[in-house]
């Protein structure tokens, strides 16, 4: 059975999905494009109340639809109920902001009155992973359920309980059934789909691999699409860092979501006058997590998400350890049935190490020592990655100069990461390409439709 709902914390399947016909994909796409064309004669602000209420459900309904994630993926049940809360404001933030990122753009040419308008493109085909099973579904919804873009789902196949909750309380909140379909389908109706004409538009999030299939497909198709992959972002000490805040933000940037998350921080890159003192407050709190029932609020280290995760990066860990990393703390199994890592740290990772341009994708961390400014910034970018970033520093204005000499989509000064409805998110180089969230992420799919009047 493909689409599975296994639980990682005691191996439990909970339920099982068939997979759809290729008689039932072709419905779909029809009745999803016949939804188009009636959006198409609709304004956006038809849809804002809808927006909102699928908010408001959201926020009433969180601890089920939390729990429904939990137990499902693994994550800490807090970071479950953060996740649906977030959801709840990106719908918030579409439902208010629509009219104004659709507003007619007046345009200065000498050939007379000239004007452009955002407008809807058609069905877009999204492709999304485990890791945020509900925000990475609403990040690419909100804005497109205004825009009168109607979505097609491929979630990841040990997410799918988590899709058909997304689906439901959507419905249930006044949505039409085709603006987003959740489809339990292979690889091979995946790529028949996005080849359909009826089909505009592609977004995925995930691994390289995934995304490097998936473009594929839509580039040989002439698709337009948003890549948002993986990364393996850097996290820099200067030397004038101010340890306490580090000492409050290196350790959650690592662990959250159990180290899952593709802008979370993964190179700690340390200025030699700091390092020492770095690896000591980094080992302590690792040291103090209580893996556990991720159901319980007293848990702070969740289960990796499925047996595949673990076995990979254990196979990551022992490749890094083999070519000659020092293990400064962990990798020991812990005595609980789940698929949990035990918090880890790798130093003396050189460049011939697998491990130096690997996403370890679990609670991980690369920890490296580096002489000065100028080989910081040469190791952060020292990537075939650049998705998130983070500086330490308490010269902020000279933190400013850094941030513009990293190559990544995203550098946070004085904190690890952080996703917001208002801020773009995406990467550069093989982190993607495309923005999602803000205005940037809302033209993504749009038909900016110019108007000249002569
Ligand atoms: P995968 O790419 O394997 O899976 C992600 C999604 O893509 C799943 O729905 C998966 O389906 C699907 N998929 C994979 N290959 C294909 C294909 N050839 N055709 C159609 N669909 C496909 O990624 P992981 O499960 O490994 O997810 C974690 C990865 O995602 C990490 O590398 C992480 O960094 C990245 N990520 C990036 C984020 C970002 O915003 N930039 C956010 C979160 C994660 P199935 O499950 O059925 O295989």
């Amino acid at each position: 059975m493909a689409y599975q709902t296994i639980n990682p914390f005691n191996n439990q399947v909970l339920n099982s999905y068939e997979n759809i016909s290729d008689d039932q994909l072709e419905k779909v796409l029809t009745d999803s494009h016949a939804l188009y064309l009636k959006w198409r004669d609709e304004p956006s602000e038809t849809r804002r109340d809808t927006l909102h209420r699928i908010a408001t459900m959201m926020r009433y309904e969180k601890t089920q639809l939390a729990t429904t994630v939990t137990q499902e993926m693994g994550k800490l049940i807090g970071e479950s109920e953060a996740e649906v809360e977030l959801c709840a404001d990106i719908a918030d933030y579409f439902a208010d902001h629509a009219a104004e990122f659709l507003a007619r753009k007046p345009l200065d040419t000498v050939i007379g009155d000239a004007y452009y308008e955002k407008q809807a493109l058609g069905v877009l085909f999204m492709v999304e992973p485990w890791n945020f099973p509900y925000y990475q579904i609403m990040r690419v919804f909100a804005p497109n359920f205004m825009i009168g873009n109607p979505m097609l789902l491929k979630h990841a196949s040990n997410t799918p309980s988590s899709a058909e909750a997304f689906v439901d309380i959507i419905r249930r909140a006044g949505a039409p059934t085709a603006s987003l379909t959740n489809l339990f389908v292979d690889y091979d109706q995946v790529d028949k789909a996005i080849a359909d004409p009826r089909v505009v538009s592609v977004a995925l999030t995930g691994s390289e691999r995934g995304g490097a299939s998936v473009a594929k497909t839509a580039g040989e198709n002439l698709k337009k699409s948003t890549m948002e992959l993986g990364g393996n972002d850097p996290f820099i000490v200067l030397s004038d860092a101010d340890m306490n805040k580090v000492k409050r933000v290196a350790p959650v940037a690592r662990l959250s979501n159990a180290g899952q998350i593709c802008a979370a921080s993964k190179r700690f890159i340390v200025m030699a006058d700091k390092y020492d003192e770095f690896l000591t407050m980094l080992k302590q709190a690792f040291e103090q997590v209580k893996p556990g029932d991720p159901m319980d609020p007293a848990t702070t280290l969740a289960p990796l998400s499925s047996a595949k995760s673990k076995t990979t990066l254990q196979k990551q860990v022992d490749a890094a350890v083999d070519a000659g990393a020092t293990v400064f703390y962990g990798n020991h199994p812990i005595d609980l049935p789940g698929q949990f890592f035990q918090p880890t740290i790798l130093t003396d990772i050189t460049k011939d190490n697998p491990a130096y341009n690997q996403e370890l994708f679990g609670p991980v961390a690369s920890v490296y020592k580096v002489n000065s400014e100028e080989e910081a910034i040469a190791l952060a970018n020292d990537s075939s990655y650049g998705l998130g970033s983070a500086i330490f520093t308490e010269d902020t204005k000279h933190a400013d100069a850094v941030a513009q000499q990293i190559e990544a989509g995203m550098t946070f000064i004085n904190r690890a990461w952080a996703t917001l409805p208002e801020l773009p998110f995406g990467g550069v180089k093989n982190s993607g390409y495309g923005r999602e969230m803000y205005e940037l992420g809302f033209d993504a799919f749009v038909n900016e439709h110019l108007v000249v009047n002569a």
